[in-house]
């Protein structure tokens, strides 16, 4: 697997479709597999947050999602390619009903939760989601019980970061196999809910412009977070 060093973290350096064959692999597997989709705000968690960098750390696949993640890499003289963690999540869902291998979709509020549902059934008639639920609940045991139960190959959680990261860190403990990947604000898209940037700020690399625009309330998690997060990359190499 092709990966660029980021301070601790090895982050996966290929494309989509490689991406895709390793997630697919991770399914296959015969342990409980998670992937995370890296941003600055989650690296700068992680030197804060002890526990949050061991995870990371841990994750079996760390897929740079965001502008700010390649622009680092390049900083470090790596060229890289972003993967968006809510398009990799949708292929996976195709290749799961192509598969048949089961889905259990996790987080959102249960209106997102089941419109979003509705909206597979018509686009993938033949995905057995096996298990959902809303992302406010409050014994999470619940619903690590469910999904040692159902054993879904493929688990979405959609809670947010950190959130998600740690929910699935434990539910990984109460299964045998599968993959769980956090994936944000997904179900927003892929209910309707919210609206996903044009192409032409995808192509870009600009989502996070269009979603700060549309979404100013963004603004204060962005800056100054991402150049202080770029500054201290520029330090890392030029070694001061
Ligand atoms: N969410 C949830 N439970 C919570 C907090 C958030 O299910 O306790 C959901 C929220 O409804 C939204 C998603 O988590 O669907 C987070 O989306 P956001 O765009 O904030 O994700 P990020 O920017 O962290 O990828």
């Amino acid at each position: 697997m092709k990966t660029a060093r980021l301070f601790d973290y090895s982050i996966f350096n290929s494309n989509e479709k490689d991406a895709i064959s390793v997630a697919l692999r991770l399914i296959e597997g015969n342990k409980p597999a998670q992937i995370v989709t890296i941003n600055p705000e989650m690296i700068n968690l992680g030197f804060k947050n002890e526990e949050f960098a061991s995870l990371l750390q841990e994750a079996d696949l760390l897929l740079p999602d965001g502008v700010g993640i390649k622009l680092a890499l390049s900083i470090m003289g790596e060229k890289s390619s972003r993967i968006a963690g809510v398009d990799l999540a949708y292929k996976l869902l195709q290749e799961c009903e192509k598969s048949g291998d089961t889905v259990a979709l996790i987080g959102a509020s249960e209106n997102v939760i089941t419109k979003t549902i509705e909206k597979l059934n018509e686009k993938m008639p033949d995905l057995k989601i096996v298990y959902s639920h809303n992302g406010f609940f409050e014994d999470e045991n619940i619903l690590f019980e469910e999904l040692k139960k159902n054993a879904p190959a493929l688990t979405l959680v959609a809670l947010g970061s950190p959130k998600q990261e740690f929910f699935i860190q434990k539910a990984k403990k109460h299964l045998k196999n599968g993959l769980l990947i956090g994936v944000g604000g997904s179900f927003d898209v892929w209910s309707g809910e919210v609206k996903r940037a044009p192409k032409i700020y995808q192509k870009l690399g600009l989502e996070w412009l269009y979603r700060t625009i549309s979404q100013p309330q963004r603004f204060k998690r962005i800056f100054p977070a991402l150049p202080l997060f770029l500054l201290k990359v520029i330090r890392t190499k030029i070694g001061v």
